[in-house]
């Protein structure tokens, strides 16, 4: 039997607050109020969240994805019957995602067994559509077909989205970036105090900044004094030369995020140590990590591995964390003290001459 759907609400469009949010928000909130649509966006992660998406997939998927389906979920019970779900193919030539977020309106359609019209652009620059295919694509499927009133969008999509990676590279934190960038405002950078220990944190950003996920991951380290430095604090250029200089090469597009950041702390040596954040049952992130840990070891760097899922618990998660800022601390102690017990040097008077009489 044919399903026949009735969409009372096409004046609002759903966006999960899951994968691409975390890095596109501003751009896809730009765009869309401006072709005259409302978001809703579903509620933050929940345990619940999480159990309703997991409930719905084979267990071996990965976390974000269970969280996908959850975020779905959530929107449909919030009446939302228009969901925006893209397809993030590649994000330059040859330059792929994993399978799961290339197909992702394909996995949802299978998974969801519930009416609702799915707005699926395809986004695949292997394929020659960028962004502004990408654009015209969502008009299209949402029956908008004024190319000023695109044109004019488009704009509008890219101004918000400057707006938010100015103020996160400045230092505002991903959340107020967001907020204030769709909102139309300038977030001031807080003022920091120099902190012992700094770390960096290579994760994608929608395990990173979902406080449930990472377990306020985030929030753990500035508690503990330490300075943690993300994605968000360098270029996209900067990921790539760094990548290069490692001798490494761009595997799978969303994988920049932590390669490429893991890469330029490491490189520039500026941080104490490397936490890697990553989902269990990630294939990507599995062999991403390994890449970062040869060069760490390399480096003498210290570096830990944390994998979560939806069973992971809090207290065994802190454990290792302190644990492994306990090791820093020590190391970095010990270095200090090294210097200090450094002899000075002894100038003969030979030596006196020596130096004197140097051109
Ligand atoms: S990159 Fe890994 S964690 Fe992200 S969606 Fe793909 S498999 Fe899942």
């Amino acid at each position: 039997m044919e399903l026949k759907l009735k969409y009372a609400n096409t004046e609002k469009i759903g966006v999960p607050r899951a994968l691409s949010y975390y890095n596109n928000y501003p751009f896809y909130h730009g765009f869309l109020t401006s072709l005259g649509f409302e978001i809703v966006l579903s509620d933050k992660t929940t345990t619940k969240l999480i159990n309703d998406g997991a409930s719905r997939v084979v267990s071996d998927t990965c976390l974000p994805i269970k969280v996908y389906v959850g975020h779905l979920l959530n929107l449909l019970d919030k009446g939302v019957d228009t969901i925006f779900v893209p397809s993030l193919q590649s994000t330059d030539y040859k330059i792929n995602n994993c399978s799961k977020i290339r197909g992702l309106p394909e996995i949802m359609r299978n998974i969801i067994d519930r009416p609702f019209r799915m707005i699926e652009p395809t986004l695949d620059k292997t394929e020659g559509l960028g962004i502004k295919d990408f654009c015209y694509e969502t008009a299209r499927q949402l029956g908008i077909y004024d190319e000023e009133l695109i044109e004019k969008s488009i704009k509008s999509g890219w101004e918000c989205y400057n707006n938010f990676i100015k103020m996160a590279h400045s230092g505002v934190s991903q959340q107020s970036a967001i907020e204030s960038a769709i909102n139309n405002k300038q977030a001031l950078k807080k003022m920091e105090l120099v902190k012992p220990l700094s770390v960096v944190i290579m994760a994608h950003g929608y395990n990173l900044y979902d406080e449930r996920i990472s377990m306020r991951l985030l929030k753990k380290l500035e508690n503990m004094g330490v300075k943690a430095y993300t994605s968000l604090d360098i270029t996209r250029e900067e990921q790539l030369n760094s990548i290069r200089e490692l001798g490494e090469i761009q595997y799978w597009a969303n994988e920049l995020d932590l390669t490429g950041t893991a890469a330029y702390y490491l490189l520039n040596n500026e941080v104490d140590g490397i936490i890697a954040l990553s989902a269990f049952g990630c294939g990507p992130d599995s062999l991403m990590v390994d890449e970062i840990q040869y060069h760490a070891a390399e480096r003498n760097m210290p570096m830990i591995h944390l994998t979560i899922d939806e069973h992971t618990g809090e207290a065994g998660f802190v454990t290792r964390l302190e644990a492994f800022i306990d090791m820093l601390s020590r190391k970095k102690m010990k270095q200090k003290q090294k210097l200090k017990q450094k002899e000075p040097i002894k100038v003969t008077p030979a030596e006196t001459e020596r130096i004197l009489t140097k051109v």
